[in-house]
């Protein structure tokens, strides 16, 4: 995942930052000298400061989330279709199936 990447949640935040299934972009990158990697995704940070695992601080006016939290987006055919939309769509299609089969 690089800067300007479209990523998706998938793990909400232990302070609620970034929620599970949302989606978010990569306006910056932030590698940590412990390797802990995190990402500003345009959450504003209150407290201009941001602490790494490692207890390494950091000045920022952008909330930096870790990366682990994030998945690259897989586009699914245009992306003004909610991922939800698109997890109901695949439902149906298995569930169709499955009444063939029976
Ligand atoms: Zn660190």
């Amino acid at each position: 995942m690089k800067i300007g990447d479209r990523v998706v949640c998938i793990k909400t935040h232990s302070q609620g930052v970034v929620v599970k299934d949302r989606e978010y972009s990569i306006y910056a990158k932030r590698v940590c000298k412990c390797g802990d990697v995190s990402f500003d995704v345009g959450i504003e940070n209150l407290h201009n400061m941001n602490q790494c695992p490692c207890k390494q601080i950091y000045q920022s006016d952008a909330h930096l989330v870790s990366s682990k939290l994030f998945a690259p987006l897989q586009p699914f055919k245009s992306n003004s279709i909610s991922k939800a939309l698109a997890k109901e769509a695949m439902k149906e299609i298995v569930e169709q199936e499955t009444l063939e089969v029976c």
